[in-house]
């Protein structure tokens, strides 16, 4: 055992920002790697690298949905993967000026919800290659996706359909 009551921790001559003395606003560093599962979405993005969108089905009731979903929401039974059409058109939109981390350098942008034909539910993501005044609702639009995979949401996004 060690009993040391001058032990102190290491002066460092590093500083902090300081945005704002009241209420306290600092800047800090944060960067961590997070490993996680997608456990029962996993085909939903493995989907997106053969440039397709997966959506959920009921086995019982036939509910459809624009997302991924293990068990429905309408009568709790277990789901299907069936393959959504890349086209669809906006059910509503919204322009966005913050985001998370991934879409600080592109604010201000586009959210939309997009309507598939024959799908009950909608699928939210992100519109490019269009200014605001000119979004609308009805506007069809396709889906486009990053030819390298991250895996995660981002690698799917829409256009304006040509
Ligand atoms: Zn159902």
């Amino acid at each position: 055992m060690t009993i040391n009551p001058k032990a102190k921790l290491e002066e460092t001559q590093d500083g902090t920002v300081v945005y704002n003395f009241d209420p306290l606003i600092v800047k800090s560093h944060y960067e961590i790697d997070y490993v996680h599962s997608y456990a029962q979405d996993s085909e939903f993005f493995k989907a997106l690298g053969r440039q397709e969108l997966m959506g959920s089905k009921c086995k019982k009731c036939g509910y459809t949905y624009g997302t991924p979903r293990g068990h429905c929401m309408e009568c709790g039974s277990e789901t299907e993967w069936y393959k959504l059409p890349n086209e669809g058109k906006i059910h509503a939109f919204t322009t966005c000026y913050f985001g998370g981390e991934a879409f600080l350098n592109e604010t201000p942008f586009h959210l939309v919800l997009v309507e598939f034909e024959g799908v009950d539910s909608l699928f939210m993501s992100r519109i490019i290659g269009v200014d605001t005044e000119d979004l609308y609702v009805g506007m069809p639009i396709r889906a486009k996706f990053r030819r390298n995979l991250k895996l995660n949401p981002t690698d799917v996004y829409f256009v304006p359909k040509a």
